[in-house]
């Protein structure tokens, strides 16, 4: 799995066997969460529905009971849910302090980003602070056949699921006895790795424990956004389409 972090697909590698059976059952894993997750926001959703009105992505007349229950469906979103899940998601990192790299050095040796080289550069000259952190560190593989040559099973896995070409990096300031040669001075994205529980971990990282335990509630946060942001955009389309039609009636 790659993960998404301001546009890079910036990804540390796994190495095992059982690569691919690891992910299909994140997958599974995560579809059933998020069938939980989508009920109980349309529990919430409904609650707040006033009598005789429709669905909540009907188009509503402005000021009818229909479009207010919308806006407060979306002010329960700003209000409730998000500010929720921002609160879980910086426990779940503050619980990360409680485990410590094992210096593995695996997430040095293989980045992965969407984007070439020459697209980072210009990411990072028109201000992407992750694009300019990211070049100060990695280097691009020569050939994608030497990053395999390296992780050939995580190699295979992007050339079964990914059709969008994925660009290989590493660190040179990895020493051959698999040591941080500048480890004072690494910059913040290496401090802050693994920042995100639903990457991939090497089963040799020292947070792969911390992974395991707040996977759930990372995959559960994660579904919330994908339906709020599902429930905000079919919500403002209906909200559009009315004041469209509001529009020709004048
Ligand atoms: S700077 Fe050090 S910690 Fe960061 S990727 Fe390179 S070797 Fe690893
Ligand atoms: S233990 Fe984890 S954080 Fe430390 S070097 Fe290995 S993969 Fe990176």
């Amino acid at each position: 799995m790659l993960r998404n972090i301001n546009g890079i697909l910036c990804y540390y590698v796994v190495m095992n066997e059982n690569l691919t059976g690891k992910i299909n059952s994140l997958r599974q894993k995560y579809r059933e969460i998020f069938k939980t997750t989508a009920e109980e926001i349309q529990k919430r959703t409904d609650e707040l529905k006033p009598t005789g009105a429709g669905d909540i992505f009907d188009s509503y007349d402005a000021n009818s009971e229909g479009a207010k229950w919308q806006t407060a469906v979306l002010k329960m979103f700003e209000d409730d849910i998000s500010k929720d899940i921002i609160k879980k998601w910086a426990e779940i990192l503050a619980y990360r302090d409680n485990f410590k790299c094992k210096g593995c050095a695996v997430c040095c040796n293989l980045a992965c980003s969407e984007f070439s080289p020459e697209e980072l550069k210009q990411k990072a000259l028109s201000g992407d602070n992750f694009a300019n952190q990211f070049l100060g560190i990695f280097v691009p593989y020569n050939s994608k056949d030497e990053a395999s040559k390296i992780y050939p099973d995580y190699i295979k896995l992007l050339d079964d699921t990914i059709t969008d070409p994925v660009y290989f990096y590493h660190c040179p300031k990895l020493s051959e006895c698999k040591r941080c040669t500048d480890y004072e001075n690494r910059p913040q994205i290496c401090r802050n790795f693994p920042d995100n529980p639903l990457s991939v971990l090497p089963d040799s990282c020292g947070f792969y424990e911390w992974k395991r335990e707040v996977e759930p509630v990372a995959l559960m946060l994660h579904a919330m956004v994908e339906i709020m942001d599902y429930y905000k955009q079919k919500i403002e389309l209906a909200q559009k389409i009315d004041l469209q039609n509001y529009g020709k009636e004048l």
